[in-house]
Parts: C-alpha cells; structure tokens; sequence
C-alpha cells in the first residue's frame, strides 16, 4: 500500500514553527517511502477558524518548500461526506441523539471536577428509540454522540511505543453539532479514511484524542492507520514555545531573513538526532537518513542559538553574489548598486546568522552615523596626534590611483606608516572616521567597500571634526 501522510492545520492562527517540523517529519516518511504527502485545512471550528490564516498556511509550506500532492482540501468542503457517514452510523445505532443542554453538560462538568474526575458523559439518551428521538429533534437541540463501547485500546505509536487507553474514561464522545456539523475528531476520520491516509504523524498534543479516533475508526469499519505523535516543542526554559519567547510562527522567520534550507536543517533537529554528530543536512541526505523510529519521546527544545549558527553556515557557503540578492531589501532605503551589495555581502558573510542583521552591521557604509570627535583617538592619544595621523594616512590614500584602490593596495602602502607610528594610534582614528562606530571590520575592509572619493570625504569629516572640537 502507498504510504500518504498529511498536515492537517487548522487556520486559527500564524503557521507555527511546530506545525513547520510537523509537516516536515510527514514530508521526509513520506519521500522516504516514495509516498505522499497531502494538506489538509481543517477549517471546520467556525467560531475560531480564519479567512485569511489559509494562504499564512500556504505560504509558510511553500517557502519551505514542503511541496504537497493534489490540491489542497478543505475539511468545510466535504461536509456531506462527513454527514453521510453520520447517518450510517446513527441507522447501525451506533451513534445516538443526546439531548442534554450545554447547561446540562456544564453542571455535569463541574461536578465531576469537584470530585476530582475528568470529565466524561455518559449518557442514557443512548436508550430512547429512533422515533422518540425523531419527535424531541422537532423541538430540541441535540448533539451526535459515539456509544462508546468500554474496553482497552491498545495500539503501537512509532515515537511513543504501546500505549494503552481505558475507553470507559471517555464517556460517549461527540461526533457532531448536528448532521451538517462535524466535529474535529469525527471530521479528522472520515476525511484520512476518504484520502487513504496510512500514516498519522502529528503532535502528542493529539495523542489523548487517538484513541477516541480509533473507537470512530471501529465504529464505522475503516482501516486504522498507523499512529506517531511528536514530542512538543519547548523554549530553552523548558516552558511550551509560545510568542512571549520571540519569533515562533513561520512568516516571522521568513521577515527576519532566515533561508528556507537552513530552518528545515533546524526543525529537523528538534526531537530527532542523527546517528553521528553531523548536524548540517541537505533535503535530499534528510529524506535518507531521517528516522521517525528514533524521534525521541522527551520534548524537543527551539534554541534559537542553533538556528542562527545553522543558518550562518548556510550563508557561509553562498556566493557574494547570490547573498546580495537576499540582503537587499533590508538595505532599500539606501538604494545600494549591485555592486555595492556584493562587496557587503562578502564583507559580512562570515558574521551574518540572518540576512536581516545586515542592516546593523553594514548601515553605516551607506550612511555615516553620527559621532563624537572623541571616539576618533586611540586610548589617550591627543586630538592633536590623532589630527596627525589622520592627515598622515590622508596623504597616503590620496595617492593611490582611484583605479588600483583596494585591499591590496591600501593595505601595502598604509601598514609601513602603521607599522612606524603605531598601529593603533593610525587605524584606530582611520576605521572611526570611515564607519563612526567604536567596533566594526578593518579599515581595510571598509576602505575597499566605500572607495577612494566617499572613504576620503569621510577622513576629511572626521579631521573637520577634530578641528572644532
Ligand atoms: N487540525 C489539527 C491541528 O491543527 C490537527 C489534527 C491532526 O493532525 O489530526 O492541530
């Protein structure tokens, strides 16, 4: 048989990193086992379902490239199949009318808590006959309930091993509002039955609805699929991953400059270890050497940390030319040449986790900040030696040809005079008047990156500076 998984995300929010790793491990068994892998927008909770979350959803999978089979399906779009299935089993009476009012219900709830019990309902509404039930329906509200049949579940999950489930601790569990309105563990059955789903990999979030699931699966005669459930994800304090700890939905990460690789690198690394320590994966070398059998049960921890060195040695191994591109808009408001931007982006490749940081990091070559003249002397060097160098290395600069201005040749005629006069008291005042900032590359660096007019403007600002001060 075809191994087909699926993400099944409801648009109730953001695409959350968690959903991103778990249609990533449906994704990876799937590739793995030259199956599909299907989306599913459960969009069937009207009260908390969203428009406009669906193409957030979408577009998280696709600039992750998790490329689904088909076209998508919309849990909302296949209610009459989900109605069908209810008369079936409410004719096989193995479904049921409950009558009993939410206020009904609540009170039940609120004893039982009082009693330390989880709430369950069983109902004896099971009894009434159909044309009873017929009759009340003219005037009462009534909700679709599963005769649960007590008795022990047990199925082998492939993350978590065997677990086992007294059904008796369920109560009768909802199937429905009503005929046309299905509820999510109902829903989720009939539609991975419809769609041939084998595989069920989500989160353990889900794990306590799996055997409800499998009572709906019994009840209407399906196959049972196979079941793993992923350890959530944690923040390094051990807390459920959550906005308070910073970026956690997909589009967040897309904004900050993250590539796509790199966070699928990531993800995949949460819960799962390879069997060496190799931590830098392709897509291709995950398909091979991913194992949902060695998912670990314990929660998987987001370090943030990890995600930006991983991402940072993605980076790394691009070419100037192709991280320009990615830099770019982060640097719009400067209108940088092409030119420009490569010479950045080699300038900073090394030091980037983000593409976004590049802002920070390299503004200041498109735009001076704003300094004090003090910033330009080295340790306690006087303004007076420091106006002497400046000039000294101003000289300098100014004799090389526009043409042969570079690394090179900065470097070769400006180290002698450093090498002479002190290194710090020359380079120290040069890369403050070229950058305006206490840290940042080697003047030759910056030198090479501004050019001979603008880093000789920026020298002459600076002794201006000195000057007045
Ligand atoms: N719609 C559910 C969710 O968003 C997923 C259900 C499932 O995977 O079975 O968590």
């Amino acid at each position: 048989m075809k191994v087909r998984t699926r993400i099944a995300p409801s648009p109730t929010g953001h695409m959350h990193v968690g959903t991103a790793r778990t249609a990533f491990f449906n994704y990876l068994f799937a590739k793995q086992n030259h199956g599909e892998f299907l989306l599913r927008i459960e969009d069937t909770d009207i009260e908390r379902s969203k428009k406009e979350y669906e193409p957030d959803i979408l577009n998280g999978l696709k600039w992750l490239g998790l490329n689904w089979e088909g076209e998508l399906v919309r849990q909302s779009e296949k209610v009459s199949i989900h109605t069908n299935y209810l008369k079936k089993l409410l004719e096989s009476k193995k479904a049921f009318y409950c009558f009993h009012t939410t206020e009904e219900l609540e009170e039940e709830q609120k004893n039982q808590a009082l009693e330390k019990i989880s709430f369950k309902h069983e109902c004896e509404h099971k009894n009434i006959s159909s044309e009873e039930a017929t009759n009340k329906l003219k005037t009462n509200n009534a909700i679709i309930r599963l005769k649960t049949p007590y008795k022990k579940i047990i199925f082998k999950d492939l993350v978590k091993g065997e677990v086992e489930f007294d059904t008796s601790l369920l109560g009768d569990i909802s199937l429905a509002k009503n005929l046309d309105t299905p509820l999510y563990n109902f829903a989720v059955v009939v539609d991975d039955h419809e769609s041939e789903i084998t595989h069920i990999i989500r989160g353990e979030d889900h794990l306590s609805n799996t055997p409800k699931q499998i009572l709906i699966i019994e009840a209407l005669g399906f196959n049972q699929p196979e079941y793993a459930h992923l350890p959530l994800i944690l923040a390094t304090d051990r807390s459920k991953l959550s906005k308070r700890h910073g970026a956690v939905s997909v589009n967040d990460f897309t904004k900050l400059g993250y590539l796509p690789e790199a966070m699928l690198n990531f993800l995949a690394l949460i819960g799962w270890h390879p069997k060496d320590e190799k931590e830098i994966f392709n897509i291709e070398e995950l398909i091979k050497e991913f194992d949902l059998t060695r998912v670990q049960k314990a929660g998987g921890i987001f370090d943030i940390e990890k995600l930006n060195s991983i991402n940072n040695q993605y980076i790394k191994n691009m070419v100037p030319a192709e991280i320009a591109k990615f830099i770019a808009p982060y640097l719009d408001m400067y209108n940088p040449t092409e030119a420009q931007l490569i010479k950045v982006a080699h300038l900073f490749r090394e030091r980037l986790n983000i593409f976004s940081e590049v802002k920070e990091l390299a503004g200041f070559i498109f735009a001076l900040p704003i300094y004090e003249a003090s910033l330009l002397s080295w340790k306690e060097s006087s303004k007076e030696k420091t106006k002497e160098k400046l000039e000294v290395v101003l000289n300098v600069l100014e004799s090389i040809p526009e043409d042969s201005f570079d690394i090179d040749s900065t470097t070769t005629e400006l180290m002698p005079k450093a090498n002479e006069l002190g290194r710090g008291e020359v380079l120290w005042p040069l890369r403050v008047a070229l950058s305006g900032m206490a840290k940042s590359p080697s003047p030759f660096e910056i030198l090479d990156v501004l050019g001979k007019k603008e880093s000789i403007n920026r020298i002459k600002k600076a002794l201006g500076k000195l000057n007045e001060a």
